[in-house]
């Protein structure tokens, strides 16, 4: 049977480069395992979710070259959840609860005092049917908890290895909220059963959860799907990144002008055994794939390195697939200056230094030498060659060689001390323009 295979972000905001890890991990093993990949939108929480959001995520996935099999939104199964609701309160498993946050956080400091565990005590479990009545009619509301079995829940997660959580330490987590809406514990576990996802692929942060939702699958009758928890990114100082989420949001990232195919390559390959280096298409990162390669510490993201493979990436990208984007120049040009980008529209600067107006900086100790370089100048056409045909003749009647040579020309031709190599870049800015800037 094909894997299926969920990513479930909720629409309260966009996508940032943590979640897109998660989610180019399940598409790697999608892609590579000849599955599906459902979008599933984990909008329970109506006030909070947007359509925009959701929008948005999916135009995120899109640039990132996620296309998903199947689109799925939680808000539209609530009929669904009610009916398994239902089903866990006639087999004891889901229990009403009349606890206001004050008297459980009370409760929960006497716990602490005490040295125990803040675990939910079950008080609600010992309840009478009287008791219930009264309450009910003092006008509380109760919220529903799952009644764990307390036991060992075991399983091989595919990064962590055997995995071992005892239930016993834990409160009896809330499905259904006091107002009728679902928390995201039971939804999640009920479209994970309806949808057949056959893998689970999600953050560290769900490990605790996976215990709890394994007794709910078990609880349901439902298949346990394989899971595997990856580990959180942290910025390069270690610590978490939650501040900055918003300025590590795909859309930002798209905005500061990075390649889709670096951020992937950065946040499929971060954290693994494998070298972080660019690809320039998805096919070498599903043929690496293997969740065995990912490590259990901390992945450090650091800007500058996805900025620096951003680079790497451009560099080897070819003259084919950027035509469609170039507003001038043609492969010449690209390849000239590719190998100067950090991101793609940096090439504009390169644009005017080859066919635009630029400040010559020649510095007055110069003019003699650059007058010498002038009259010196090889007849068109040029081709890649003039530059040292040109820099030969210039040496043999200087005697400069080397820095002293080339960098009084480069600085000259472009205004600049740096940049792409000038055998390739004269041909492009042409004997007028060179002749003219050199100030003939
Ligand atoms: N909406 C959940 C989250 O973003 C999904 C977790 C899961 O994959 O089960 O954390």
């Amino acid at each position: 049977m094909a894997p299926i295979l969920r990513f479930a972000p909720s629409p309260t905001g966009r996508i940032h480069i943590g979640n897109a890890r998660t989610a180019i991990l399940n598409w790697l093993f999608v892609r590579k395992s000849d599955g599906q990949f459902v979008l599933r939108y984990d909008d329970t929480d109506v006030e909070r979710s947007t359509a925009a959001f959701a929008a948005g995520i999916a135009h995120d996935l899109g640039w990132l070259g996620i296309v998903p099999d199947r689109v799925e939104y939680q808000s539209k199964r609530f009929d669904r959840y009610r009916a398994v609701a239902d089903e866990l309160r006639a087999a004891g498993r889901l229990y009403p609860c009349y606890e206001t946050a004050d008297e459980l956080d009370r409760r929960r400091k006497r716990q602490l005092a005490r040295h125990q565990p803040p675990v939910y005590d079950r008080a609600a479990l010992k309840l009478t049917p009287e008791e219930r009545q009264a309450l009910e009619a003092e006008g509380r509301k109760p919220h529903w908890r799952f009644k764990l079995d307390g036991r060992n829940v075991e399983w091989v997660d595919l990064i962590r290895g055997p995995q071992h959580i005892d239930t016993t330490n834990l409160s009896d987590p809330v499905l259904v909220r006091e107002d009728g809406s679902y928390l995201y514990t039971l939804p999640s576990v009920v479209d994970d059963i309806d949808f057949g996802i056959t893998h689970v692929i999600r953050g560290e942060d769900h490990v605790v959860n996976t215990a709890v939702q394994i007794e709910i699958f078990e609880a349901l009758a439902g298949k346990v799907p394989h899971f595997a928890h990856h580990s959180l990114l942290t910025g390069a100082d270690g610590q978490g990144l939650s501040k900055r989420l918003g300025s590590l949001s795909i859309a930002s990232l798209r905005e500061g002008g990075l390649e889709a195919m670096a951020v992937v390559s950065h946040a499929a390959l971060l954290g693994t055994s494998d070298s972080i280096h660019p690809c320039l298409d998805y096919r070498e990162l599903i043929e690496g794939f293997d969740l065995a390669k990912l490590s259990r510490a901390p992945a450090r993201f650091d800007d500058n390195e996805l900025r620096g493979l951003n680079a790497r990436l451009l560099h080897m990208t070819p003259y084919a697939a950027v035509k469609e984007r170039l507003e001038h120049g043609d492969e010449a040009f690209w390849l000239a200056v590719r190998g100067n980008l950090t991101v793609f529209a940096d090439i504009k600067d390169w644009w005017t230094i080859v066919a635009g107006d630029i400040t010559p900086k020649i510095a007055p100790e110069e003019r003699s030498f650059i007058d010498v370089a002038a009259r010196l100048l090889p007849p068109a056409p040029w081709t890649s060659e003039t530059w040292k045909v040109w820099t030969e003749a210039v040496k043999a009647e200087t005697g400069r060689k080397g820095k002293a040579l080339f960098m009084p020309l480069r600085l000259a031709l472009t205004g600049l001390d740096h940049g792409p190599e000038l055998a390739l870049l004269l041909p492009l800015i042409g004997r007028d323009r060179t002749s003219r800037r050199l100030g003939t």
